[in-house]
């Protein structure tokens, strides 16, 4: 049976004209005439509804070694380190918040501080979330009707480069801040050392992953929301063990059970006492790359400035 496919429109200035950037297996990057943005087109109809990451669910979100990894103390103390700085208190929604971790750790660090509630596509996430005692929402974030509830930040962890329609979910996020509010974005970086070592051997270049951003296109998809200003922007995260494994792997789709046990890994080594000479090299490591922008991810806080 074909696969149902979806065209799409430049995810950033909504023009057609796209020339092919890279085939890998059965994804294939364009990339934007006009405004430089890559990204795949066509995409599965079942990403482009969400249905994709139910069928996903199980097998890679709830695995025991993902939940194990995501779950470490660790996993998002880059993340709430930002936030921290920009939200100090207040009510926060997570889109596309999968097993709940974040909202997680910012339940138990500062439990006087937030009140958090988390909404994905994956159900089966969601029942983890909840039985963590985090709040969700089991609507879709598009549809979803708000009412006259409005939120102190929302944000989109790993999320933007997964939507077919990200500016939608942008612009859905600005509309639902109080002014003073804060957006928060992390997505991969397409111009980290690890993409420019490995090419198109790099995990993260996947059919889940429909958005692939630079320095450039995100400052151009943050700049389409006009209520929204830019506080702080950057490149963060470094994993050379990914680089490592990607540079001398190949072409094919690493298995989402691999993928998970690598990133527990990972946790581990950070949390291991024995390692911190290792780990200062790889802070300074990790250092030089966020301020060259050749981070694994880049990151960009975004301000209400008006209603
Ligand atoms: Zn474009």
């Amino acid at each position: 049976m074909a696969i149902a496919e979806v065209q799409r429109a430049c995810p950033v200035c909504e023009r057609e004209a796209a020339i092919l950037f890279l085939k890998k297996g059965s994804l294939q990057l364009v990339r934007c005439r006009d405004c430089s943005m890559i990204y795949a087109n066509p995409v599965e109809a079942e990403l482009a509804s969400g249905k994709f990451y139910d069928r996903l669910g199980t097998p890679f979100y709830l695995s025991p070694n993902k939940l194990e990894s995501d779950y470490a103390p660790i996993r998002f103390e880059r993340e709430l380190r930002q936030f921290r700085t920009f939200c100090h208190s207040g009510s926060v929604l997570d889109v596309g918040c999968s097993t709940g971790a974040f909202l997680y750790q910012l339940k138990t660090r500062y439990p006087a501080d937030y009140r958090g509630v988390g909404t994905d596509v994956t159900s089966a996430a969601l029942d983890h979330a909840e039985q963590k005692g985090i709040d969700v929402i089991r609507d879709l974030f598009l549809p979803r009707d708000f009412g006259t509830t409005r939120f102190d930040a929302v944000t989109f962890w790993a999320v933007m480069e997964h939507l077919v329609h990200p500016k939608l979910f942008l612009a859905k996020a600005a509309s639902i801040l109080k002014p003073g509010g804060h957006c928060f974005i992390l997505v991969p970086n397409l111009r980290s050392l690890a993409v420019r070592l490995a090419g198109v051997k790099y995990r993260y270049i996947m059919p889940d992953h429909v958005n692939y951003f630079t320095a450039v296109t995100l400052r151009r998809f943050t700049a389409a929301e006009a209520s929204l200003t830019v506080v702080a922007k950057g490149s963060s995260h470094f994993n050379p063990l990914v680089l490592a494994q990607d540079f001398r792997g190949g072409e094919q789709r690493v298995p989402d059970e691999a993928r998970a046990r690598l990133l527990k890994q990972t946790t581990a080594y950070k949390q291991n006492p024995w390692l911190k000479p290792v780990k200062l090299l790889y802070a300074g490591a990790e250092r030089i790359l966020a301020t060259m922008n050749l981070a694994d991810n880049l990151y960009v806080v975004l301000k209400k400035v008006s209603p």
